[in-house]
Formats: structure tokens, sequence, C-alpha cells
């Protein structure tokens, strides 16, 4: 075996406390090593031209450069290896800066134990086996879970570029939560003016595939061949015959008396409905828990939707059923939901009908919202409107939570502004803690509603705030100030995870990070992706953000997840689970151990095989067999146990 060793000094960052030189040499003298060099930057042009240049001029068959982390830079030189002729999976990496030079002071120590990791790597590189890189063909087709504004653009997108894209809805209509705002900050467009267009398009497309009022409910396979089964619910209404005309809606008994959530139930609907007049699909849905013929079985003599339907589309017995889909790529989209206050009571929210949510006075403030636009509450005109910020959000004592919402601070400054466009004699008072106004446009927009005679009143983050009623008056206390007197108070309650977003991230295989949100691959260079190939992620069910961050986020992820498709092919980690069939006596213990359902059993023959494209060759199995019957390619018993063996020897132990 000819080994070429090549130490690498990363500029200073290993050679200021590794003697590089000294190890190359010692290494050099090791049996199996023709040639061991240390150079200042192994990554760059000149490094991987001498390691080229040494495969061919000495015949190496194995290669290891020991410098920085994996995760960085073994792709590089598996690729430099390659294009010199060498199997890829010839190639070994010592991690001499991160396991080394960065957390050591002793020159002589680092040196000896530089020296040692990378004589376990030069022995681990006698183990190894040549890996064919594997490739699979890909679905071309995507499926979005989630039809908000991330969902939809990230539709639009995919589908734009010629793929065929399953969205998948589990409310009646899209439209997310940009669906129920009024007008968007900083620029004050209409919210409904710039989303519907966008609604219709999804609708229009001839690559998208709408299913609304449908949920995921399984999926397996790997990237670029997904199986996904999708249960659609039944809306009670043949979704085919069904014209959006609403004279369903208008002869329900229970018209106006079922609340309305898309309004946030501060107005009321029938048991017939569609969320909002622009839905898309804008076909009708029967309320299962409130339909008189579905919970009575009897609604008068005859059903009045039924009666007046034109197109005889009512279907009582309709079913679930479940739909399977093909597809290569998948978004996540999910969105968020808003910080539940019936943890903090003392902001008076559920106690006094004149403290709303944000979202609340979205759909007040709406001209098409339960109030037709008017800012009134029981039938009076606020004349003191009281905002609070941060609830929920950057509370470090808890029950709310550390992290900033990112939209309140802006939401409030818009809602203020329409408190005084619509109610031009108000006394409007905002409580902040800061105001983060750090996106495009956005510190302009708070000086200009500063300007139109907001008060900012300034507390600290952990001093305790009150929302108290006294002699039939409402009044919110802060620390520092007299009480302010409200006749309505709007809190800027913060976004938290979707609820149900730990049971998707269950059935799709992804990760939650610590606040609950869908975790990214990596928060600077990955941001959109997962940790599941394949997989990735659009708008607030990642964090909380605005609508021009969702929408970008949304384009990024339809550009990841366009590019297998373009493709038509992936390649497959060819370090793959591989069970001898002499030794595996069918328990299946490894069946139960495996996260990507990559081990079956073969029933004929009562032992299990191992499906080298769902592995991940995480090495769970190889764990547990307890007739050690399985390993795994690239990480055999041979070469692991040679690694150990010289690291125990160079370092006196053995
Ligand atoms: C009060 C308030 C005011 C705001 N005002 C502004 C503003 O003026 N300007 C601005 O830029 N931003 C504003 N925002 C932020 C804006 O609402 C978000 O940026 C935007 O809605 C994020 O879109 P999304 O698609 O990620 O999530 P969402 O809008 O939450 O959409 C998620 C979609 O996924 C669906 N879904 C969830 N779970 C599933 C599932 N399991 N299966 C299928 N579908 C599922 C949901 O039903 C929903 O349709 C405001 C937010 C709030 C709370």
């Amino acid at each position: 075996m000819k080994i070429g060793v090549y130490i690498c000094e990363c500029g200073i960052n290993i050679s200021s406390t590794v003697d590089v030189s000294k190890v190359a040499k010692k290494i050099g003298k090791l049996s199996g090593v023709a040639v061991s060099r240390n150079y200042k930057y192994m990554c760059s042009d000149p490094g991987q031209e001498m390691i080229k240049k040494d495969i061919t001029a000495l015949g190496l068959d194995r290669v290891v450069v020991a410098s920085c982390s994996p995760r960085m830079h073994e792709p590089t030189f598996r690729n430099t290896v390659e294009e010199a002729g060498l199997n890829p999976y010839c190639f070994e990496m010592a991690n001499i800066r991160e396991h080394c030079s960065w957390i050591h002071h002793d020159r002589e120590k680092a040196t000896q134990k530089a020296y040692e990791l990378v004589s376990g790597s030069v022995a681990r590189a006698m183990g190894l086996e040549p890996l064919d890189r594997k490739e699979v063909g890909v679905t071309p087709a995507a499926m979005v879970v989630g039809g908000g504004i991330a969902g939809i653009q990230a539709a639009l997108s995919i589908a734009d570029e010629g793929f065929k894209v399953y969205l998948v809805e589990k409310e009646p209509t899209i439209g997310g939560r940009m669906a129920q705002l009024d007008k968007t900050f900083p620029t004050l467009d209409c919210s409904a003016c710039i989303l519907t267009p966008k609604m219709v398009d999804v609708s229009r497309h001839p690559n998208i595939e709408l299913l609304a009022y449908s949920e995921v409910t399984e999926i397996s396979g790997y990237i670029g061949n997904f199986t996904v089964k999708v249960n659609k619910k039944p809306r009670y209404v043949d979704e085919e015959k069904c014209i959006g005309c609403g004279v369903c809606a208008e002869h329900c008994r229970l018209k106006g008396t079922v609340p309305n959530e898309f309004d946030m139930n501060k107005g009321k609907r029938g048991a017939i409905y569609a969320p909002f007049p622009q839905s898309v699909p804008l076909k009708y849905t029967i309320d299962p828990e409130k339909c008189l013929m579905l919970t009575r079985g009897k609604c008068g003599k005859e059903p009045r939707c039924v009666e007046n339907c034109p197109r005889d589309a009512i279907d009582f017995k309709q079913k679930e059923s479940i739909v399977e889909l093909n597809v290569g790529t998948i978004v996540v989209a999910t969105g968020f939901d808003l910080f539940d206050l019936s943890v903090k009571p003392e902001y008076g929210y559920g106690k006094y009908d004149n403290v709303i949510t944000g979202l609340e006075f979205e759909r007040i403030v709406s001209a098409s919202g339960p109030t037709g636009g008017k800012v009134r509450l029981n039938g009076k005109y606020p004349k003191n409107v009281v905002f609070i910020q941060c609830v929920g959000s950057r509370d470090r004592k808890g029950p709310g939570n550390e992290y900033c919402s990112r939209v309140c601070c802006m939401y409030t400054a818009k809602q203020a502004h329409l408190v005084r466009e619509k109610l031009p004699d108000s006394h409007i008072t905002v409580y902040y803690t800061d105001v983060r106004a750090f996106g495009k446009g956005f510190e302009e927009f708070y000086n200009r509603i500063k300007k139109e005679g907001v008060t900012y009143r300034r507390r600290e983050l952990d001093d305790a705030i009150e929302v108290f009623q006294k002699d039939e008056k409402t009044y919110v206390k802060a620390k520092g100030y007299k009480d302010a007197e409200a006749d309505l108070v709007v809190l800027a309650v913060g976004l938290v995870p979707k609820s149900g977003s730990k049971e998707l991230a269950h059935v799709l295989n992804i990760q939650n990070s610590g606040d609950g949100f869908y975790l990214e691959a990596h928060p600077k260079l990955r941001p959109v992706d997962t940790m599941t190939d394949g997989l990735f992620l659009a708008g607030c069910c990642q964090s909380p953000k605005d609508i021009p961050d969702t929408v970008s986020q949304a384009n990024a992820a339809a550009s990841r997840a366009s590019i297998p498709l373009a493709r038509g092919k992936v390649e497959i980690n060819p370090a793959t689970s591989v069970v001898d069939e002499d030794l595996c006596v069918g328990c299946r213990t490894c069946e139960k151990i495996c996260s990507y359902s990559a081990l079956e059993y073969d029933e004929e023959r009562g032992i299990m095989k191992a499906n080298e494209v769902l592995c991940k060759g995480c090495g769970s199995c190889t764990a547990a067999c307890p007739s050690g019957a399985i390993s795994l390619r690239h990480y055999r018993d041979t070469g692991v146990m040679y690694q150990l063996e010289a690291l125990l020897r160079e370092g006196g132990t053995e």
C-alpha cells in the first residue's frame, strides 16, 4: 500500500500551535507512507495540484489530509483524488484544527496529539475499500405543504420552472395569515390586493394541483422518490359541481350564528361557508361540528342548502379519502400560530372584551372584516387606544418566549397609523421595550408614525405591565408612567410554531429547534435546507419573519427544491449498511432502531435486507445488531480497529 499524507498549516490556524513540519517528518517514517508533506493551504489550488501530481507520479493508492473538519473540506479532497484517478472513498481526513490546534496552547503536546491523530488516520486508510458513487432517478414533481404566502410563492416558482407541484393546504382555502391582514408595513399596500392575484395564479397554473382541506399523513422514500399519503377531508360539497355561488350559505339555517375563524371569531358565518369571498378554491365547506344534518341528522324538513343549491352539489355522505402522491422534493411552509395568552392573565385578554390581539385588530380594521373596517367596539368608537408590544416575546422570565418575533414592532406601528387614519382625534399610546426597525424602509416608517402624533412610552423588558379595570374604565399600568386610560387595548402578540408542528416533524422526519420552529441544516450556509435530503423550509415555519423575508425564503426553497428535479438524478451516499446473510438471524432489532426505514425483513428467507437508497449511514443498526451481522461500508470494523490500535500505540497507552 502507498499512502500519501498531507498536513495543512491552515495559514497560522494550525501552524501557530502545531509544529507541522515535525509531524510530517515523523509520519513519513510510518510503514506504508510513501510521501508526507506539509503546506500552507492544502485546500488551495496549488495544494490540491500537489496531491494530484503525487497520486500520478508515485502511484498512491490511499490519501490522508490532516487539516480542518471533514464537514468543511472532505468533499473538496474527495473530488481532488477522484480527478487524479483514485477512488474518492480511498481518502481519509484527520481534523487537527478543531480537534487540536484551536483547543490547545502547549505547542509540544499539541504537536504530539496531531501526530497521534494523523497516525490513526493513516492506519484507518489501510482498511478503506473503494466504493462506487451511485445515482438514482428523480420523480420530476414537488410537494409544497402549507398554502400561506410562503407555500404559494414556492409552488408558483417551482411550477414556473416547468415541474408539477402538489400544494397541500389543511384549511378550506389557501392564503394563510396574509389573507387576514388589512394593510402591510412598511408600504401600506392592501394585503388582499397583492395576495389574491397570486392565489388565482395558483388555481390557474397548469403545473399546480391544489389539494385544499387536506393533510399529509405519511411519507416514505428518499430524495428524488418520496411517496406521500394525503388525507382529503370531506367538505360534504362536491368540488366538481360547486361553482362558489354562495346560495347555500345564504339559506343556511345557522347563518350568522357560528363564530368565523377567518375573522378571528369577531364575525359570524353559517354552518356552510367559504372563509372569505376570494377563497381559492372557491368551494363551499360544511362545518361538521355545527351543521344540524351532520350533528343531529336533521335540519328542518329538508336542509335548505340541499333545496337551494343550483348544482345539486351538497353531499352529506362524502367520506375522507386518501390520495397517494409521488414527488422528488418537498417544501414545508406551514407557518405560525399566535402566542397563547391564557398563560398571561395580567393583560386581561379574554376577561375584558376591549382587550384584543393584533390579528383581531387586523380583521376589525379590514374593509372585508366583521365591522366593515370601522374601528368600533360595542357600538362605540374608542378615544384612547393603547398598544402593548412584546407580548409573549423577548420574555426572559417566562412563561413567554425568549426570542423576538420580528414583526410586532412594525405591525404595531402600522396599526397605530390605521387608528390615526380612521380616528383622527384619538389618543394613541404604544408601550414598547425596544423598537426593532431593521428592515428596508422600517426606520423611516417608524419615524413617520411618531410624527403622526403617536406617543411611544419605553419600559424595561423585565418590568411588569398590567391591564386592569376600575369604575368600569380600563387602564394600563406600567412602571414609571401614570396609568393610561384605554377604551381599546391591542396586544402585539408574538409568533409561535404552528400547532401540530411537532407531529408533522415526526411524519416528515425533520427536526424542531429549541424554540419549536423547524430546524434548518445550517443557520448561515444552508438556511432553507433541512437535515433530511430533499426537504426544504420556507416562511414562518422556520422562524418568525415578515412577508418580504418570507417571499425571499420561499423563492430560495423553491430553487433548492428544483435542483434535483432539473438534474433528473441524485447521488446517494455509498457508505451504507450491509447485512451478512450468514450471520443474520432475523431478530428484527435493527428494524426498530432505524430512523429511515432502511431495513426490511425478508419473510421468505427470515433475514434482514438493507435498502442502500434509504440508508443514511448513521450506523445505529450496526451497533444494535446482537449477531454482529450488520456492518457499515467505509466504517468497517477492520479500519476502525487499525485506527484505535494506532492511536493507543502512538499515545503510549497500548
Ligand atoms: C398581526 C400580524 C400582522 C402582520 N402584519 C404584517 C405586515 O404588515 N407586513 C408584513 O410583512 N408581515 C406582517 N405579518 C407577518 C406575516 O403574517 C407573515 O410574514 C406571513 O403570514 C408568513 O407566511 P407563511 O406562509 O410563512 O405562514 P402562514 O401565513 O401562517 O401560512 C401557513 C399556511 O400553512 C397551512 N398549514 C399549517 N399547517 C399545515 C399542515 N400540517 N398541512 C397543510 N397546511 C398547513 C396554514 O393553514 C396556512 O395556510 C403580520 C403578522 C401578524 C401576526
